[in-house]
């Protein structure tokens, strides 16, 4: 067996969302919104598969998904991209992702990454013989640490991984510092993955792709999920912009990985790309509305509450219970589970977005709440907290 595989444990998503179900807790730990997306991309999607829309999809997908990525790509970001040699759509982020590693990484290569990250870069990066240069963001503000930035790259790098708007710190990143970014990649001569997938989901400034900075044209694979922004995560369907030298790699790897992605769902995501803006804004606007009820109840419950300019995702610092009183001396883990064992809302440990082989320790007083539920359910899961705590 490999061994590798054998030691990784189980996604942290997965243990919490199984502890929520066994403690009837409300579940703001896993993202992942509770009510459905849109309905008329439903129907589309059902249409579909009456439409006897069941057999293989092409390999990089439908031309009409294509087209549509292509099309928003330049409608949001006034990036130009071909539907037939730069976009490929995979079956959702998560296997972009695994399709982007695969595309660049040959053992020995070094990637750079930002912690606290999402969990599935990194176990995927090393299993490919890639080595990580992890730079560290700190709370609560998540500047780029630019100095240590600079330091993590060398003639060994192949590639930055860049995800913004940020998972789990809710942090976009500034024309400022894409250039910054785009700067270092520029000149180390190397690649960067985007990992946009809270794209539409910037609260305040909007979300820039590094794509569109100077010269990044040609070195940034992007990849988006229909997954976030159709609040529709079961389907799976992401997608892929790169130059076509990149995308053909990329597709190579999706080939192997599953060859192609459902394609009624395909259609479907077709006609929720195409949308009219307004479905873009209401749903930045909708979640920003969550944030705030989640944030102002959790500060009002005690939570020193960090700030969030995007994703669905907003940290909290636990360091007013944990000093002193009966959690006295708790770390995010412990605290976690019991706050899905007394108070029955959960929550994700921030501890679990940083690398478990690394040098320097996570920060064992952060946690993470998921905002993406109905406001009720917001409401209510703030009452338990109140009750509880
Ligand atoms: N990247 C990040 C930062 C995410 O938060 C997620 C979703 N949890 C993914 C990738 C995976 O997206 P998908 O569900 O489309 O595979
Ligand atoms: N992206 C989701 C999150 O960060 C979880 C996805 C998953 O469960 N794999 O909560």
């Amino acid at each position: 067996l490999n061994q590798n595989l054998v030691a990784l444990p189980t996604t942290i998503f997965t243990l919490m969302s199984e502890l929520a179900r066994q403690h009837d807790a409300i579940n703001l730990g896993q993202g992942f919104p509770d009510t459905e997306g849109p309905q008329d991309m439903v129907r589309v999607a059902a249409d579909a598969l009456l439409d006897n829309r069941n057999q293989y999809a092409p390999l990089t997908g439908l031309p009409e998904l294509r087209q549509a990525v292509a099309d928003a790509s330049l409608r949001f970001q006034g990036i130009e991209v071909s539907p037939d040699s730069e976009v490929v759509i995979t079956s959702g982020a998560t296997e972009a992702l695994a399709a982007a590693f695969l595309a660049l990484i040959e053992p020995g290569d070094e990637i750079v990454l930002m912690e606290p990250l999402y969990d599935t870069y990194l176990p995927v990066i090393r299993q490919l013989g890639g080595i990580p240069r992890l730079v560290r963001l700190e709370a609560p503000d998540w500047a780029l640490p630019r100095k240590a930035l600079e330091e993590a790259f060398s003639a060994r790098t192949k590639a930055i991984v860049l995800n913004s708007p940020m998972n789990p710190t809710g942090k976009v990143f500034n024309a400022e510092e894409l250039d910054f970014i785009a700067d270092l990649v520029r000149r180390y001569d190397t690649y960067a993955i985007c990992d946009e997938v809270y794209e539409h989901l910037a609260f305040g400034a909007p979300h820039i792709s590094l794509m569109s900075r100077a010269d990044m044209r040609g070195r940034c694979l992007r990849i988006g999920s229909a997954g976030k922004s159709f609040s529709l995560t079961g389907w799976k369907v992401g997608y892929v912009t790169a130059a076509p030298e990149l995308a053909s790699v990329v597709s190579k790897a999706h080939q192997n990985l599953v060859f192609s992605t459902a394609p009624n769902l395909q259609r479907a995501v077709a006609f929720g790309l195409n949308k009219d803006s307004a479905y873009f804004t209401d749903l930045a606007r909708d979640m920003d509305k969550k944030r705030l009820i989640l944030s102002t109840g959790l500060e009002r419950a005690g939570f020193r509450v960090l700030p969030c300019q995007g994703s669905y995702f907003v940290m909290a610092d636990i360091t007013p219970f944990t000093q002193g009183g009966p959690q006295n001396g708790m770390d995010d883990v412990a605290f976690s589970r019991l706050l899905t064992q007394q108070a029955r809302v959960t929550t994700i440990p921030a501890s679990a977005f940083y690398d478990p082989n690394g040098q320097t320790p996570p920060p064992r007083n952060l946690i993470r709440f998921a905002f993406c539920k109905r406001e009720e359910v917001l409401l209510e899961a703030v009452a338990r907290i109140e009750i509880w705590k």
